[in-house]
């Protein structure tokens, strides 16, 4: 029963009980059959015995030698076997054979039983013509006395066929009966199994597509409208916990690919479940992640093999820092189990300190520069006023010149503190800037002014390039000067003589852009970046007598414009500081 269908599931213990009684009922029915055509060849033989008895009274009261009996028995057409006997079991005539030839009849029960006055029945196998017999007996009377015996008989083979041929038919209605009830049992059912099949399909639909659409109900108070429904509930809480699960999954995905720390998941076995795309950049990953791969075939760092496998195998949070090529990242890694919930699996957590590094050296480089910008003045200073000390305070033509490179040492600290308050003011936005709408050569010519004789001293010449009909920019015309003034005083200090220094200036978009070019000795590629750090000389002009600090100032006073400020230079060949300033819209 188990791999059958439905269908066959209800119909068959059906067809087997209506086979169960159509058989009972068939053996019933072919049994009452039997006894009914039994009982009528019996009523039939006796009824001839009967007609022959009438017929034979008078003949045999005639007495011997009683040939009309046996004529009267012979005379008979049908298949019946007649047989006319005395009191005393001698056969006086047959309608088959020769009377004498035939035995003596008197012990048959049916004989006797006539003998007796009675009607009599037996059935046996005949001893002359080898087969069964239905033999039937009634008395010869006269004036109420038993003057013979009329036998007929039958073989039980006619009624035999009789009875089969009457059994046949009534299989082969069983049969037509049993398919017609299967069939009508299939149309039937139909009703009620065509929506469980409707169902099924619509179920393996959903299963195959994987979406989860409603089913249609058929209308209607059944047990299949019911089921449909019930199933139709499923399904919208499915759909809620997918759309749910759908939108926590899209805010964790966006969440993992917008953190800026890189997060890696390891299955116990060593392969990257999960990757997201700040540990793609971070570790520089390349190739194909949508197939699992295992952690060094991702990252090609064994360090990270190294502190997942600590991890797993202790059970704890291990932390590592690496550096990367070839950017001499440092990232920091804590591998951490991530427990209970998902036992084996490792999150590896990557952060980029590469920036904390950065400003960490920033701040020391500053400290450094600081004390290093200080201690020179600091040291003449002392040297100065030991020696005025030791006696030269009194040395009337030393002490003047002492004292006046004192106050040189003492101008050049407070140059240098100047400059770092300016800086630091600007930077917490503390500088009140004057803006207002400025012609750009309200900044160019007082800074070529201020820096003409400087450049005539080194022997430079320094000219201007400006594009007429400029507008007029949104400035603090007097900072912006003392940006300007930076760059060519940079210019000129980097500039051997005989070379040349330009200012040119020209509209470019939305903003007036200033330039500062010079034919100097150039800035390397690698310091290019970091000139506008605080501080920052790169190794050749070291012992320029800058303070490191000018162009710093003039990138912060420039982005406090909106504007930028970036420099481009060939070694060896010169430098072209760069910046811009909104146009007055
Ligand atoms: P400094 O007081 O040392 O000039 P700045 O901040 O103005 O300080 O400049 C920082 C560094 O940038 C300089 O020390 C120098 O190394 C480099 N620099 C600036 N301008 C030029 C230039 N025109 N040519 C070459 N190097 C320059």
């Amino acid at each position: 029963m188990k791999g059958l269908s439905y269908t066959w599931k209800t119909l068959l213990p059906f067809l087997a009980i209506v086979l169960i009684a159509l058989v009972c009922s068939n053996i019933l029915i072919a049994r009452s059959i039997d006894q009914f055509i039994t009982h009528n060849w019996e009523q039939n033989l006796l009824q001839q015995a009967r007609l022959y008895a009438d017929s034979a009274s008078s003949l045999i009261q005639a007495g011997s030698p009683y040939t009309g009996v046996d004529e009267i028995a012979k005379s008979h057409p049908s298949d019946i076997r007649v047989t006319i006997l005395l009191t005393d079991g001698t056969v006086i005539g047959d309608s088959t054979i020769d009377p004498a030839k035939v035995e003596n009849q008197i012990f048959f029960p049916e004989v006797k039983a006539a003998l007796k006055g009675k009607e009599g029945i037996d059935t046996r196998q005949s001893v002359s013509l080898k087969t069964g017999l239905l033999f039937a007996a009634v008395p010869i009377q006269s004036g109420g006395q038993v003057i013979g015996v009329a036998r007929t008989s039958i073989p039980m083979s006619a009624m035999d066929a009789e009875v089969r041929n009457i059994r046949n038919i009534n299989w082969i209605i069983l049969g037509i009966t049993l398919v017609v009830t299967g069939l009508l049992a299939v149309v039937l059912s139909a009703p009620g199994i065509n929506p469980l099949r409707k169902l099924t399909r619509q179920v393996d639909l959903i299963s195959s597509t994987g979406e989860f659409t409603p089913l249609r109900v058929s209308l209607g108070h059944d047990e299949i409208s019911t089921l449909t429904m019930s199933f139709n509930r499923l399904i919208s809480d499915l759909n809620q916990q997918i759309t749910q699960l759908g939108s926590e999954q899209a805010i964790l995905g966006s969440v993992l690919s917008n953190m800026s720390d890189g997060v890696i998941i390891v299955s116990p076995e060593g392969n990257v479940k999960l990757i997201n795309q700040a540990a793609i950049r971070l570790f520089n990953v390349a190739g194909d992640i949508s197939r699992e791969k295992t952690l060094i075939e991702v990252t090609r760092l064994y360090q990270l093999v190294e502190i997942w496998k600590k991890s797993l195998a202790t059970g704890e949070t291990q932390t590592t820092t690496l550096e990367l090529l070839p950017d001499n990242n440092y990232v920091q890694v804590i591998a951490s189990p991530l427990g209970a919930s998902f036992p084996g699996v490792t999150l590896l957590l990557a952060q980029d300190l590469t920036r904390l590094r950065k400003l960490e050296t920033v701040r020391r480089d500053f400290v450094q520069n600081v004390s290093h910008a200080l201690d020179t003045p600091l040291s003449s200073l002392k040297t100065l006023a030991e020696s005025l000390q030791s006696g030269k305070i009194q040395d009337n033509e030393l002490a003047p010149q002492i004292l006046t490179r004192m106050n040189i040492e003492i101008d050049k600290m407070l140059q240098i503190v100047h400059e770092l308050l300016e800086l630091a003011r600007i930077e917490t936005g503390k500088t009140p800037f004057e803006f207002r709408p400025v012609q750009p050569k309200e900044i160019v010519l007082p800074a070529i002014e201020r820096m003409k004789d400087q450049a005539e001293r080194a022997s430079l010449d320094l000219n201007t390039q400006l594009e007429e009909n400029l507008p007029p920019v949104l400035a603090d015309a007097l900072r912006m000067q003392e940006v300007l003034i930076n760059l060519i005083h940079n210019a000129i200090k980097f500039t051997p003589s005989g070379g040349k220094v330009t200012v040119k200036v020209e509209k470019r978009d939305k903003f007036v852009q200033f330039c500062v070019e010079d034919t100097g000795i150039g800035i390397k590629p690698a310091d290019l970046d970091r000139i506008f750090e605080r501080f920052y000389r790169s190794d050749r002009t070291i012992n320029s007598g800058g303070t490191g600090l000018g162009l710093s100032i003039a990138k912060h006073t420039i982005e406090a414009h909106q504007g930028k400020i970036w420099a481009e230079s060939e070694p060896g060949r010169g430098a072209t500081f760069f910046f811009t300033i909104p146009v007055v819209e």
